[in-house]
């Protein structure tokens, strides 16, 4: 199935994780695809392993939380491939436990300043691109975080309850402009993120997999799917959802 081909799909944070599964499967799709994260060997890895499977990509070295970095970044693409419709703002990162007056002024703004500032940043270039150009659809990340609280994690939880809120409100001002914007809300994924996030620790893994009713953790390509089709006609009437994707963990 072919269904980006002559189409052009950005993701931020593509170098690895849920973020190099979503740039595989646009590419796989026929999609050329731009990666935009920090570390330029995880990003050109992605792009190799684009390449090598006959796909086309290239890396552009970003920042999200600097607005001049995404602008660059969304310049970079459409020069590169001559537009952009697809755009997966995954970029992200998560915080060390601890009750909410415990977490650091420093944390609360890396978080805040990656995971909702990044995306406004993200959309608010994407947008100007794709109103100008025809249209698109746009993805965010958010998380089953942005539904439910989550102790121990006030930083992450507020900030992805902030993406929904980016999302659903984007959307409805451009419901009419032939953008669409939705989010996904994935469950435990297994990526580095999740290690980070349980401190890689075995016993709170464990915890965690036991709150998903399937009896797993996700895998970063169950997100990949669900972003892909967001992203393709077969959800042009799909418009400021956030979907959840968590082996059921959201659903008792
Ligand atoms: P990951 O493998 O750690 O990927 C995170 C990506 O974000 C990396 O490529 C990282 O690259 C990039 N990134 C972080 N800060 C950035 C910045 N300032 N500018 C540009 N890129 C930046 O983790 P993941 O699990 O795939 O996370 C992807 C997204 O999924 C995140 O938004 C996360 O909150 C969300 N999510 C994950 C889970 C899960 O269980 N894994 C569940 C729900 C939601 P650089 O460090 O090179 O920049």
């Amino acid at each position: 199935m072919s269904r980006f081909e002559g189409k052009v799909a950005l993701v931020t944070g593509g170098g690895s994780g849920i973020g190099r599964a979503t740039a595989l499967k646009f590419a796989s799709e026929g999609a050329s695809v731009v990666i935009g994260n920090r570390n330029e060997k995880a990003g050109q890895e992605t792009v190799d392993l684009i390449q090598q499977a006959g796909g086309k990509a290239s890396f552009y070295q970003t920042d999200v939380t600097k607005l001049d970095n995404v602008q660059n970044l969304i310049k970079y693409t459409v020069d590169s491939y001559g537009g952009l419709h697809a755009a997966f703002n995954n970029a992200g990162v998560e915080d060390p436990e601890a009750m909410t007056p415990d977490q650091t002024e420093d944390t609360f703004d890396l978080v805040m300043n990656v995971n909702v500032k990044g995306v406004w940043y993200s959309m608010k270039c994407e947008i100007e691109h794709m109103l100008a150009n025809g249209g698109g659809a746009i993805v965010n990340n958010s998380s089953i975080a942005g539904l439910i609280g989550y102790p121990g994690h006030a930083p992450y939880v507020a900030s992805k309850h902030a993406v929904l809120g980016l999302t659903k409100t984007a959307a409805l001002e451009y419901a009419k402009q032939g953008i669409r914007i939705n989010a996904v809300c994935p469950g435990g994924i297994e990526t580095p993120l999740l290690d980070s996030f349980t401190s890689n620790d075995n016993a709170t893994r464990e915890y965690i997999k036991s709150l998903h009713p399937i009896g797993r953790l996700g895998k970063p390509d169950e997100i990949a799917d669900a972003v892909v089709w967001l992203c393709s006609d077969e959800a042009s009437f799909v418009l400021g959802q956030g979907i959840t994707i968590d082996g059921g963990f959201t659903a008792i």
